[in-house]
């Protein structure tokens, strides 16, 4: 029979012994920890109980970059083989170094992950993720390689040659942004080929940006696959942070590797599972580079209960958005998944859309433009405008204030390649008066 997981020991392991293992974990990251600039003077020599941690200082983004480029190093710089830089997309870059115990581990946790989706040896794996110094590419790559499936090291874009490099090897599993999901699949529209038919995929794995389960069930549907979910971020070495098991219903942590907390953003408080907060993450098996309760800046709840997986490990909901995301128009606080959660679930509605803020005579206004699918745009005018009042009607139940909605050509917004960007907001450039 197929063992059903790839670590049976530490995915199944019972709480009170994961909390131990926890506990010895953090008092020898902190220890490791201590060694860095950074870090020195700044932590306790050890934790008596896992629950101190909250006594811990927290990490931000602007440590990291105070720190740039050896402030958070830990041992001597020859025993790092590797480093990756983050994608920097709200600020200057931060770097994170790895030894060859952490690129192992990594690719175990990665390993683990694919394992978990049903993906075997004798699996063909596209990656296309950017390989280079964002973490999509090589980090799923070395777990997959571990994994024993057969790893074609696609990269981003090039949309005709990831079609053909599927039909010519029968890939089976592809990683992704959704947005390029998205993309991709109108290429294959183009192209006069059905993903569904004439392909051997089986499942994907779709992170990198926040999307909605409403997208999810898009591309399953387009691609008649089915779509996992895949969290990390640079800072926690890249994808293999979180990962959806077969039950599709929240990302199971590896608390082996990581220490989960959610905070509310506004206080620091630590909350309870359940309620929504900001991810605060810290690296417990790191050697190169530990980093002690990360603000992650993004916004999730943490799961009560136990998956039907059995796997012991606790869930984190789909990232609802960033902390920083927060658009506050008129006063309310929007998250643009909102936009995306009601867009997704309108059949008529194409793949790619665009949040506009301004600020017209001291008022936000919040305009988007919409893609919607090729017989609709050229169709009856009467439908159009209803199709409009109906987008507008459902985006002001969501999101409590009424958007101006502009329907638009499919394929007419800008496209992207690497993590989408679906906000543009020019009130920055213009501040008010
Ligand atoms: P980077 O360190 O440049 O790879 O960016 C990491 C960030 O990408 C995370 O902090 C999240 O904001 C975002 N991200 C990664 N995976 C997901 C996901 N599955 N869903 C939502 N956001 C994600
Ligand atoms: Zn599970």
């Amino acid at each position: 029979m197929d063992e059903r997981y790839w670590n049976r020991a530490f995915e199944t392991m019972p709480r009170s012994d994961l909390e131990s293992l926890q506990l010895s974990r953090i008092n020898s990251a902190l220890a490791r920890a201590a060694r860095s600039q950074h870090y020195r003077k700044r932590l306790p020599d050890r934790l008596e109980n896992l629950e101190d941690v909250k006594t811990l200082p927290f990490t931000v983004k602007q440590d990291l970059r105070d720190g740039f480029p050896d402030g958070f190093l830990c041992v001597p710089l020859e025993d790092i083989v590797r480093l990756h830089s983050s994608s920097g997309t709200t600020g200057k870059a931060t770097v994170v170094y790895h030894t060859r115990g952490d690129i192992d581990n990594w690719s175990e946790l990665v390993a683990r992950s694919m394992y978990m989706t049903g993906v075997r040896k004798g699996d063909v794996f596209q990656n296309m993720m950017g390989y280079g110094l964002f973490t999509g590419g090589l980090g799923l790559h070395y777990g997959s390689e571990k994994l024993g499936s057969l790893t074609i090291p696609a990269s981003s874009g090039n949309s005709k040659r990831q079609i053909k490099l599927m039909q010519d090897f029968g890939t089976t599993a592809i990683h992704t942004t959704p947005s390029y999901a998205l993309h991709l699949y109108t290429i294959f529209e183009e192209e006069g080929i059905d993903p569904r038919q004439d392909l051997k995929l089986k499942v994907a794995f779709l992170g990198a940006e926040p999307y909605t389960g409403e997208t999810r069930k898009k591309i399953e549907s387009l691609y008649g696959i089915r779509a996992f979910n895949s969290y990390g971020l640079s800072e926690m070495n890249g994808p293999g942070v979180a990962f959806e098991c077969e039950e599709q219903n929240g990302m199971h942590l590896w608390e082996d590797s990581y220490l989960l907390e959610i905070i509310d953003p506004a206080t620091g408080e630590v909350l309870e599972d359940g309620h929504e907060g900001e991810l605060v993450l810290t690296t417990l098996q790191r050697e190169g580079m530990p980093i002690i309760r990360y603000r992650t800046g993004d916004i999730a709840t943490v799961y009560t209960g136990t998956c039907l997986c059995g796997r012991t490990h606790r869930r984190i909901s789909r990232i609802k958005g960033r902390s920083d995301d927060m658009l506050i128009i008129k006063g309310v606080n929007i998250y643009p998944m909102q936009v995306e959660k009601v867009l997704m679930d309108i059949p008529e509605i194409g793949h790619n859309y665009l949040i506009e803020i301004e600020n017209v005579e001291y008022l936000d206004t919040m305009k988007i433009k919409v893609e919607v699918v090729q017989e609709i745009f050229h169709g009856n005018i009467g439908e159009l405008e209803s199709l409009k009042r109906r987008i507008v009607e459902e985006l002001k139940n969501e999101i409590l204030i009424r958007p101006q909605v502009i329907l638009v050509e499919p394929n007419s917004l800008p496209k992207s390649e690497g993590k989408a960007s679906r906000v543009v907001d020019h009130r920055e450039k213009s501040p008010r008066p």
